[in-house]
């Protein structure tokens, strides 16, 4: 049940089906010279998406903005802040529960550390303000880490690289651009520095070069089957 696709009425009859909804959350940012900007978006969505023709539950308009941190200088990328984030994911959940919803899968498709944190402190404040909701708050690439792991070739992987390329060619192979090749970021250990992108020109963080669309395909599945399991999990929470 896409909510921006049903009338009030359908609105309201999906609520005798289920009380869950999930909110897509991904990024506006540089994915190499190979990937659109949107791919942790596209990630977040079609995730969502797909369970929810596998199973009753709601999915919010998604979240396209997210903090960017380490592409912030990279051409195209649309970075907002912190707050920004905690406070448009708070609002938009209190409206949902409002709306009389109460199980709450903020699903992000961009694994940046300051980017979830912020998602992080507004699920927490919302356990604080909404007695009825059940929070969860999970990245993609947390979800796919251990069984998707043992079907990427690259250690190192994580941006732009060969999961998300796979990703993208599975879903939106029209998006993709040939000749992205192998690269890792070199920033100075703990030292914070203004131009990000002198120390990682390329933005991406892996090796594209070990995608294929059928690695994305069984990607997708296994990340769609463990939201699956974390939806019943959440709905079934009971705190003791
Ligand atoms: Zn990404």
């Amino acid at each position: 049940m896409i909510i921006e696709e049903l009338t009030s009425d359908d609105f309201l009859e999906g609520l005798a089906k289920s009380q869950t909804v999930l909110v897509p959350v991904g990024a506006t940012e540089g994915h190499g010279a190979h990937l659109p900007l949107g791919t942790d978006s596209f990630q977040a969505i079609d995730v969502c998406r797909r369970l929810a023709e596998r199973r009753e539950v709601f999915v919010a308009p998604p979240i396209l903005y997210g903090v960017c941190r380490s592409t912030g200088q990279h051409p195209g990328t649309l970075s907002i802040r912190s707050e920004t984030l905690k406070s448009l994911l708070v609002d938009i959940i209190e409206s949902l529960y409002d709306q009389r919803l109460r199980n709450f899968v903020v699903l992000s498709g961009h694994a940046g550390g300051t980017h979830n944190a912020a998602l992080l402190e507004a699920g927490e404040h919302l356990l604080t303000t909404l007695p009825k909701a059940r929070i969860a708050v999970v990245s993609e690439y947390a979800l796919a880490a251990a069984e998707g792991r043992a079907l990427i070739e690259t250690a190192e992987d994580s941006h732009a690289g060969e999961i998300e390329t796979s990703r993208m060619l599975a879903t939106r192979p029209h998006l993709v651009k040939a000749g992205a090749s192998e690269d890792y970021p070199r920033f100075p250990q703990h030292i914070l520095v203004r131009n990000k992108r002198h120390f990682w020109p390329s933005a991406v963080w892996g090796d594209p070069t070990k995608a294929s669309r059928e690695k994305g395909l069984k990607l997708e599945n296994i990340v769609v089957t463990a939201l699956d399991r974390l939806v019943t999990e959440l709905e079934n929470f009971i705190e003791p």
